[in-house]
């Protein structure tokens, strides 16, 4: 395991920020980690993990050590005749996993097709995009505790997985390294297809035959359509979760803004689109310093070059102020602050 130190993070975050980590280190197996742990210099100063630094906001320096999950490796664990378990580990990237169980015909993720970062990241924020959560396909979380060093492995109601939420994010945040994920994938494919422009795209494509590949490919396109490239422009997808609120609330909004988007969740809550209420604030496409709110997408948050991490969180700040003011509706940031 090697240490480095004063290390820039900027080729590490997709929000592309200048910031540096006093300490680095890959990880490469899990003998690194269990070195690590035992490294006792390490254990009383700020940890980080990191995976593709795709769902990051670094607003400045980090004063401890950045842990760069490289474990690479995957494979089918098991058949049995509806379903295959393949086990990713957590550096793997994320597309290139889906793009190998597309090929392999291991179906359910390709609606997940193009989200960036790694596969350890998944379970995180239980990642999702046009009608399709992981939740409903991971089996397994395989961990590490940072402090004991002891494996823990999470079945999937362990993981208590939840809207762009998961244990890892919230009671157990930043004390279990993911080592890897076992999946459940489908045998017999079960198309979701009706979310977004699918269908559209589908038959802008020509496709007679659906299959998972069709899908993937329908998706990305649609993705490269309406998505920044992080390459060419920093961001971190989604800054804001889409909130969600009592039906009574929902149902005054709508006496007020007839046009307002609503999705009911269950008997009682409503989901609201955070990128209508943003736009309807005014947001979409403003510049302010070196930042902005996306032009075909208000619910992402740009950096146009050098802006800082704090400017980024105040701009957040600002917008969620402003949908506070208007609707009366508290948006949550879905990026981890760093
Ligand atoms: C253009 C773009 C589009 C996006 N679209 C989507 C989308 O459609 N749906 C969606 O859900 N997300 C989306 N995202 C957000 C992001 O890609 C996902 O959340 C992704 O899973 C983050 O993976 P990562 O490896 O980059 O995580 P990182 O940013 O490196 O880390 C995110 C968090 O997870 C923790 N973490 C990372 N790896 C581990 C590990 N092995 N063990 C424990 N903790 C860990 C980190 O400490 C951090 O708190 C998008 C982002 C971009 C830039």
């Amino acid at each position: 395991m090697k240490i480095k130190e004063e290390i820039s993070l900027k080729p590490y975050n997709t929000f592309n920020i200048s910031a540096n980590a006093r300490y680095y280190t890959e990880l490469e197996s899990t003998e690194n980690i269990y070195e690590f742990i035992h490294e006792k210099k390490f254990q009383n100063i700020p940890q980080l993990i990191l995976g593709g630094g795709s769902n990051i906001l670094l607003t400045g320096n980090f004063d401890g050590i950045v842990l760069k999950n490289q474990l690479m490796g995957v494979r089918l664990i098991q058949e049995t005749p509806e379903h295959y378990f393949i086990k990713a580990s957590a550096g793997e990237n994320w597309h290139r996993f889906v793009l190998y169980c597309i090929e392999n015909n291991y179906a359910g993720l390709e609606n997940l097709s193009l989200i960036p970062g790694c596969v350890g990241a998944s379970p995180m924020q239980n990642i999702g995009a046009y009608g399709v959560e992981v939740k409903d396909l991971i089996h397994e979380v395989e961990t590490i505790h940072l402090g004991s060093g002891q494996t823990q492995v999470f079945d999937n109601p362990s993981c208590k997985f939840d809207y762009r939420s998961s244990v890892f994010k919230t009671s157990y945040k930043n004390q279990f390294i993911i080592t890897s994920v076992i999946f459940k994938l489908n045998k017999k494919p079960n198309y979701t297809i009706t979310y977004g422009s699918i269908e559209e795209e589908l038959d802008k494509m020509g496709i007679k035959e659906l299959s998972i590949r069709a899908i993937s490919d329908a998706v990305c396109r649609i993705r490269k359509s309406k998505l920044p490239n992080p390459s060419e422009i920093g961001n971190a997808g989604s800054f804001f979760k889409n909130p969600v609120v009592p039906i009574k609330i929902a149902e005054e909004l709508k006496e007020h803004y007839p046009d307002i988007p609503i999705y009911t969740v269950n008997p009682t809550n409503c989901k609201l689109a955070a990128g209508w209420l943003i736009e309807k604030c005014g947001w979409k496409g403003k510049t302010i310093k070196n930042c902005g709110v996306h032009t075909k997408q208000a619910l992402v948050l740009v950096n146009y070059g050098n802006a800082s991490g704090k400017d980024i969180l105040e701009l957040a700040n600002r917008i969620i102020a402003s949908v506070k003011d208007t609707f009366h509706v508290e948006l949550e940031k879905e990026v981890n602050i760093i």
